[in-house]
């Protein structure tokens, strides 16, 4: 019909506001409604790399926040899905507003707990751990098709510590991303240590 709009020529621009999307993963936080529960740009920019989207592949995003990992896989290519899974009602309700608002409505958003809510989900090529981390959650991944990609993020020792030891055991990339801003500091600057992020990624 006439006023069809192509989900990507959508994408180009975030609906209403006139801002130009950059093409790129790691867009500006301010593209996406949150309560401040979200992956911050340079460290979503390094998830994404992990993940590293491919035409036709789906993703699980596990604890959605705001989906900004959802929402930043389906924009990567036309062809991806994504499911997000959320169990808070208001953070789930606010990424189906944001994947809309971005122009990628096709994604899926679950609100329920993980790892409770996969057992009925189609199997993905790639899952993101953003939240909800457990042995228990691990465990169910574990046993997801050999060649599936993993990537979890940690910032609590406890969970950080589950990484450590299930990268004893299925090998994989550990990494520990340690950011810091400049910012005033009486009248010079000093660095603002955000909390470090361990990253692991593996391909089962
Ligand atoms: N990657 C997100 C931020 C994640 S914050 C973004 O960029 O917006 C972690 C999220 O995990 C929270 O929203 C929390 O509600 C969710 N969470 C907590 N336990 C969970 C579980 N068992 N399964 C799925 N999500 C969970």
């Amino acid at each position: 019909t006439q006023d069809f709009q192509h989900p990507v020529a959508v994408a180009l621009e975030c609906a209403g506001t006139g801002q130009a999307l950059p093409r790129c993963s790691g867009i500006a936080d301010e593209f996406f409604e949150s309560d401040g529960q979200i992956t911050k740009r340079p460290i979503r920019a390094l998830a994404l790399s992990a993940l590293a989207p491919k035409p036709g592949e789906l993703l699980w995003d596990i604890g959605g926040g705001s989906g900004s990992i959802g929402i930043e896989w389906l924009l990567a290519d036309p062809t991806t899905s994504a499911i997000s899974i959320e169990p808070r009602a208001d953070r789930a309700a606010r990424i189906r507003v944001n994947a809309d608002r971005l122009g990628v409505d096709r994604l899926r958003v679950i609100h329920a707990a993980a790892p409770e809510a996969l057992q009925a989900l189609p199997l993905p090529q790639a899952v993101f751990v953003g939240g909800g981390l457990s042995a228990a959650l691990l465990e169910h991944l574990a046993h997801l098709p050999r060649g599936t990609r993993l990537v979890a993020h940690a910032v609590t020792l406890e969970s950080e510590a589950l990484l450590a030891e299930w990268q004893a055991r299925l090998g994989g990339d550990l990494m520990k991303i340690a950011l810091a801003r400049a910012v005033p500091l009486g009248s010079k600057r000093a660095w603002d240590a955000a909390y470090p992020v361990v990253q692991w990624s593996v391909t089962l």
